[in-house]
Order: structure tokens, then C-alpha cells, then sequence
């Protein structure tokens, strides 16, 4: 039964120009909860152009006062928020649980990987701006600085509700710029948490606007405005290509990180247990609600079967339920429509002649009936030309495709549109060290997932994956920052 009525609704505020706002009766959104629909876990403020023309206005005042602010002291400000979320960890994690449905492991492995952002952009906030330059010029000496680029806009997904706003903030914040953030419609109560653990550890209010709102209500304000400077997205094709077309012609940072269809090979010499094991986890967890999710398998004839054989084992003893109840290995996926798109993306693999290996369906019985549940699902039979190969479907479904040998299935690999990441197993060097040479993707792994890269490696992909500017480590300075080359000439 639902427990809605016994439950009270949250009524949350967000932080907008500088002081936090409650919704105002009838703009509002409902967060619910994937693993029961019936459950409304909170309201936040549906918020409108005008909101955003007032964060605008704040971002731009704090942009100015935190651009010169002293780099120590920004960083010592994201060193603060690190420790800061690790002690509020309980209730970071349970609201990401519930506005997500991830399982509480998977949510407090969110929670750590967000602080060591901070903590490691806290670092690196001390580290020099610049550098300088020989100048042919007597008595001259030229250095190159690096500033803050101004306001930017952070617009962020809902399968990882803390990471991606952390992964974006951190580095944005160390550089000196000041950020909106548009988290997902579906999850954003973390982001409202963060923006919290921040204001507490110092950072001044107007530095930071999180907005929530539905995309069709805000998203040309947030676009549309002169004061932007940057924008960094994660999210769809679809949309990313919206943003890039809106943009255009303004000569204006964009880095967007779009989809994948991640693919993992097994040669005929892979130590198959291994396989099988690092394959379940990087397909099925969150879901595979990953942008780096394991979603096709390349495997050698020769080794086929037996690897089947371990999938559908690890696969069978997946527990699937709502992410909160101790022992649920996979949780729901993000609503209804969500569910209802995995599900045909199925059924239409079947109609083109897959065969179902495992999973498929949602579960049946009435204990998961209110939740957006789909089963971990191995589709086999599986040819290059089918829709389910080549198109994203973000959800716990992972495709077999038989190859002969290395050169094949590097071929099939590349086959595709996006180029986000790839893993191979196998004992042979040479084709480990051809396989990092061959794949045409941001992010290679031998041995290992195709996920779970972290903070300090650079991070993005290729062709339809994601824009030049890569996330993570040094290189996403990149993006945050502008470059000024300085002469000064001091003897003449
Ligand atoms: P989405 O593109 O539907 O939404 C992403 C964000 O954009 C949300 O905040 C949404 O409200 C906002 N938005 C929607 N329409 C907009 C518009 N017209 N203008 C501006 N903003 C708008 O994506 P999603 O469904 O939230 O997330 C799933 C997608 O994200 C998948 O395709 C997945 O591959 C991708 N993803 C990529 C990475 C990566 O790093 N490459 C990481 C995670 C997710």
C-alpha cells in the first residue's frame, strides 16, 4: 500500500540569486519515487524566466567577487564542501536512493566519488595560474594567465544527480567562474544538498544558482542570455544538439557529453570468470543507467557459449527491487516513459529476430508492480544491423554479437556512431596494446570495465559521444578557463 498520505511531503528550497526560495502554490515539481511511483518524495520550485534573469544578475556580481578571490581560498572552500557531504552522507545518500532509485551502495559510492571531486579541485585551486614565456623584445617579459571565463551554465542528466553536477562545479569553481545549474527534472533534490554543503563551507550565495524547472519552461532564458559565457552539458544526443544549435554563431564555450554504446570484447584467450564478472557489473549496474554501461558484447566464437553460460548465471542472480531494501543488486529505472522506451527497445530487437536470453520483461507479481522495473535482459542472436546494436537504449539490456578473431572485432567495435568507451579482454599484449592503439573511443580499458574512471583521469568521448573539451583531471581546467597572454616591458 502506498504510504504517501502518512508521509509528509518535503517542501524544498533552492538556491536562486543569492538567497533560497520555496515554490510558490501550483509551480512546483513533483520528485517521486521510481520504486513507487505513488510515493511524491518532495516539491521543489518549478522556476521561470524571470527567476533566471535574477541568477543571471547574482552569478555576475559573484563571478567578479570569487574571480578574484585568491585561489587558496577558493580551494580551501571546496576542501571544506568535501568533508562537509561526507558528514551529511545519510541523508545525501537516502535522497539520492529515493529521487533515483540507484541502490544505497551505488548511491554512496556516488557520494565519495562527488567529495574527492571537490577535494581534488581544492587542491589543485592553490596551483599556479600560468606560465612565462621568452619575449624577443629587450627588457620584456611576456607570461600567460589563466582567468575565470565568467558565468557558466551547468545543464546535467538524472542517472548520476550528485557526480555530474560535482564533476562540472568542482573544476568551474577552483577556476574562478560563477554556475548556474539546471539539474534534471527528475532528480533534484541532491543538487539542492550540494548547493548547501557549498554555501556552508563559504562559498558566497550569489557564486551559485541551482534551477530547478522543466526544461520547456527555462531552458531558452538559461540559453538566450548575453551574461553566459560557457555551457557544459551531459545528456542526449537530442539535446545536445538543441544547445550547439541555440548557441551557434556566439562564440561561446560548449562541452557537451552525450551517449554511448560502450563495447566490451572477449578473445578467444580472455580469462572468461573475469569476463563474465566485470561485463555484469559495468552492463548492470544503475540499471545500466550509465553513460559508460557495458551495453554490447563482441565475443570470439570460440568462447561464446561458455561466456554466455557465466552471463546468464551472474545475470539470474541479480536482485531486482527498490534501491533502499537491503539486498537489491538493481534498482528501477528512472520512470514510466523510461521503462516503457527500454522495453520496446527489446521488443523491437525480437522482431528483427534476437532472441531473448535472459530478462526481457518487467518482473511480474505485485511487490514491484508500482516501480519502473525492468529485468536484467541478454539479448543474443544479435547482428551489426539491428536497431539494438547501434542505437542507446540507457537501460539494463546488453546485446551479443559473434566475431571471429581480434581484426573483427575491433571493427565491429568502432562500427558505431558514438565513440565513448571500450574494454577488450585478453592475455595477449600485443593485442592489448593494438586494441588501445585501434579503438576509436575517449576511454579504453584492458582487463577492466568500460566504466569507473576516476576524477584526476581525463574524461569524454569521441565522434557522437561528446564535444574536443574532455572532463575530469587538468584537462577540464581547459574548458573553465581563459587564456591571457601579458607582456610587460620594464628596461628600455
Ligand atoms: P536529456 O538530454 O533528456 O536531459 C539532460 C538535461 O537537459 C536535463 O537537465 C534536462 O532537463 C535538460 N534539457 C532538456 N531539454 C532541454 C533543452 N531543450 N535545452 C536545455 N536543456 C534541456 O538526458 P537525460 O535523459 O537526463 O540523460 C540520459 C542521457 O544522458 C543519455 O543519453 C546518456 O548517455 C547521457 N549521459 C551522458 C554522459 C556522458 O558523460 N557522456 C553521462 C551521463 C549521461
Amino acid at each position: 500500500m502506498s504510504t504517501t498520505a502518512a508521509t509528509e511531503i518535503r517542501n524544498v528550497e533552492t538556491l536562486v540569486a543569492g538567497e533560497w526560495r520555496g515554490a510558490t502554490q501550483g509551480a512546483d515539481l513533483e520528485v517521486r519515487d521510481p520504486a513507487d511511483l505513488r510515493e511524491v518524495v518532495a516539491r521543489v520550485p518549478a522556476l521561470t524566466a524571470t527567476d533566471i534573469d535574477s541568477a543571471y544578475a547574482a552569478a555576475i556580481r559573484g563571478a567578479r567577487a570569487w574571480g578574484r578571490t585568491s585561489g587558496l581560498d577558493r580551494g580551501a572552500v571546496l576542501l571544506r564542501t568535501a568533508s562537509l557531504l561526507r558528514d551529511r552522507s545519510a541523508p545525501i545518500v537516502a535522497d539520492l536512493v529515493r529521487e533515483m532509485g540507484k541502490t544505497r551502495a551505488e548511491a554512496s559510492i556516488e557520494l565519495t566519488k562527488a567529495a574527492d571531486f571537490f577535494e581534488y579541485y581544492g587542491g589543485l585551486a592553490r596551483s599556479a595560474t600560468g606560465y612565462s614565456l621568452n619575449d624577443g623584445r629587450p627588457g620584456t617579459t611576456t607570461s600567460v594567465r589563466y582567468e575565470p571565463v565568467g558565468v557558466v551554465l551547468a545543464i546535467t542528466p538524472w542517472n548520476d544527480p550528485l557526480l555530474t553536477p560535482a564533476r562540472k562545479l568542482a573544476p568551474a569553481l577552483a577556476c574562478g567562474n560563477a554556475v548556474l545549474l539546471k539539474p534534471a527534472t527528475d532528480t533534484p533534490l541532491v543538487s539542492v544538498r550540494l548547493a548547501r554543503a557549498l554555501v556552508d563551507a563559504g562559498l558566497p550565495a550569489e557564486v551559485l544558482s541551482v534551477l530547478t524547472g522543466r526544461g520547456a519552461d527555462i531552458s531558452a532564458a538559461l540559453l538566450d542570455d548575453p551574461r553566459l559565457a560557457a555551457v557544459t552539458f551531459t545528456g542526449s544526443n537530442e539535446v545536445g544538439a538543441a544547445i550547439h544549435a541555440s548557441v551557434s554563431g556566439r562564440n561561446l564555450r560548449v562541452q557537451t557529453e552525450l551517449g554511448g554504446k560502450n563495447a566490451t570484447v572477449v578473445l578467444a584467450d580472455a580469462d572468461l570468470t573475469l569476463a563474465a564478472d566485470t561485463i555484469v557489473a559495468a552492463a548492470f549496474a544503475q540499471a545500466g543507467q550509465r553513460c559508460t554501461a557495458t551495453s554490447r558484447v563482441i565475443v570470439d566464437r570460440r568462447v561464446s557459449a561458455g561466456l554466455l553460460q557465466l552471463l546468464r548465471t551472474r545475470v539470474r542472480a541479480l536482485a531486482l527491487g527498490p534501491g533502499g531494501e537491503p539486498g537489491t543488486a538493481m534498482g528501477p529505472v528512472i520512470n514510466e516513459r523510461h521503462r516503457v522506451a527500454v522495453l520496446d527497445h527489446v521488443n523491437a530487437a525480437v522482431a528483427a529476430g534476437a532472441t531473448v536470453a535472459e530478462g526481457g520483461t518487467a518482473p511480474d507479481g505485485e511487490r514491484l508492480a508500482h516501480g519502473c522495473f525492468v529485468r536484467p535482459t541478454i539479448l543474443t542472436g544479435v547482428t551489426a544491423d539491428m536497431d539494438i546494436w547501434r542505437e542507446e537504449v540507457f537501460g539494463p539490456v546488453l546485446a551479443l554479437l559473434e566475431v571471429d578473431g581480434f581484426d573483427e572485432a575491433v571493427a565491429a567495435v568502432n562500427d558505431s556512431e558514438f565513440g565513448l568507451a571500450a574494454a577488450l579482454f585478453t592475455r595477449d599484449l600485443s593485442h592489448a596494446n593494438l586494441f588501445l592503439d585501434r579503438a576509436d573511443t575517449g576511454q579504453v580499458a584492458v582487463n577492466l570495465p568500460t566504466s569507473g574512471w576516476d576524477v584526476h583521469h581525463p574524461f569524454g568521448g569521441f565522434k557522437a559521444s561528446g564535444s574536443p573539451f574532455k572532463e575530469q583531471g587538468t584537462e577540464a581546467l581547459h574548458f573553465y578557463s581563459r587564456v591571457k597572454t601579458c607582456a610587460v616591458r620594464f628596461a628600455w
